[in-house]
């Protein structure tokens, strides 16, 4: 049964349909956008209607989504190409409630050892406590994850390209392999978003987002969604339903607000990500950039083969230099803030240490910066870090 959200998949080409996918303006006296209703109750004409019913379909309570936040959830699954899609209160709350979904005690599950942080403190505190064996995996292999998978394997998570260290995973080929033994494959595809990356052509059964980034794209919402194909998507709902974890009207307007910008931002800070990655590039104090859309990047051939473009988030390893100096050097931008999160429209700067929490593989380098790149004239982010440059050298 679908939705009465759950119009018809048009031919629209990806960009027209960020801006007209979910919209219903006959509905609300001509207006462009959905409203933000906002309902903890729903009222029915009578019991009949009130008891028998779908709560995954259509408006029933507030908990399991109003008229806003359906529309977000359809729009979201006509452009990513997800059977259905479910909102959640954060990025987090996604990656754990889809792995909540498809495990139980002594299940074994691989995650890959670059995944965001946060995702691998949930596997250790929760899902180990639970007695779910976390493996993690080299996120370098490919098809030979295959060697991995036992009788108890219940999911392979992916991240790709991973948090912090950017390098891309080979996801058809690891979706072959771990449907071959009847192992659904979770990703989580934040950084690639619903616009760059189609995941369920790659094999990719569950793809997850933390909208708080460049979906909703401002730095003003917490949000998560989890797309999923027909075989799943009930599954991950019910999980989502029986943990009470649900997204709130306003929330989900501001959502859908920013995926309708999704794409010409997406093109332009890539554009100016690219611009600044190059510049980087030619720096003496820069050892290397982490950023698949860089031809020099080892995994430029898997982004290239996968996705169409790429988020303005990208690693820099500097050459040996002192934490003292590093800090100072960062310390002194003007225009790149310190703070969590990207996606936005503003540039961020963190200082990550990846060799702490890794177990599969070993990750050794120099000081590592992690940037995001806004939409500020590339120019001005350019001779920020040159300033930033000429503070390094003079740190001790
Ligand atoms: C930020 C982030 C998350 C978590 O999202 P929140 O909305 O902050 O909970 C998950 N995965 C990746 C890759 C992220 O960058």
């Amino acid at each position: 049964m679908t939705s009465e959200w759950q119009k018809p998949r048009s031919d629209m080409r990806p960009d027209t349909l960020l801006g007209h996918a979910g919209r219903s303006p006959e509905r609300f006296d001509g207006a462009v956008n959905v409203p933000v209703i906002r309902a903890s109750t729903v009222l029915f004409p009578d019991v009949d209607a009130h008891e028998n019913g779908d709560k995954f379909d259509g408006v029933r309570y507030g908990r399991h989504g109003t008229t806003t936040r359906f529309a977000l959830e359809e729009a979201l699954a006509q452009v990513e190409g997800a059977a259905r899609v479910s909102a959640v209160s954060s990025g987090l709350a996604a990656i754990a409630v889809s792995l909540l979904a498809f495990t139980r005690t002594s299940d074994h599950i691989l995650v890959a050892d670059n995944v965001y942080g946060p995702t691998r403190s949930f596997c250790m505190s929760r899902l180990q406590r639970n007695g779910v064996e976390v493996e993690y995996y080299d996120p370098g292999m490919g098809a030979e994850i295959a060697r991995l998978i036992r009788a108890n394997t219940r999911l392979v998570f992916c991240e790709s390209p991973g948090s912090l260290t950017f390098e891309m995973q080979d996801i058809p080929a690891i979706s072959a392999a771990a449907h071959a033994r009847g192992v659904p494959v979770l990703a989580d595809n934040t950084w690639a978003t619903p616009y760059f990356f189609r995941p369920f052509e790659k094999g990719i059964d569950v793809s997850i987002h933390s909208a708080t980034k460049y979906i909703v794209g401002h730095a003003d919402v917490i949000m998560g969604t989890i797309g999923a194909t027909e075989e799943h998507w009930r599954t991950i709902r019910q999980t989502a339903a029986d943990y009470g974890y649900t997204a709130s009207p306003d929330d989900c307007y501001l959502a859908l607000r920013g995926l309708r910008t999704l794409a010409p931002r997406l093109r332009q800070q890539m554009q100016n990500a690219l611009q600044v990655a190059r510049w980087l590039q030619q720096r003496p104090e820069v050892a290397r950039v982490l950023y698949p859309a860089l031809e020099s990047d080892p995994g430029y051939a898997l982004w290239k083969r996968d996705m169409s473009g790429a988020a303005s988030l990208f690693g820099v390893e500097l050459r040996p230099a002192s934490v003292t100096a590093v800090k100072a050097a960062l310390n002194s931008l003007r225009y790149f803030g310190h703070g969590a999160s990207w996606g936005g429209f503003e540039s961020l700067v963190t200082f990550p240490k990846p060799e702490r929490v890794r177990t599969a593989t070993e990750w050794r380098s120099g000081p590592l910066l992690r940037l995001h790149v806004g939409l500020e004239d590339p120019a001005d982010l350019i001779s920020d870090l040159a300033s930033a440059f000429e503070v390094l050298k003079a740190s001790p």
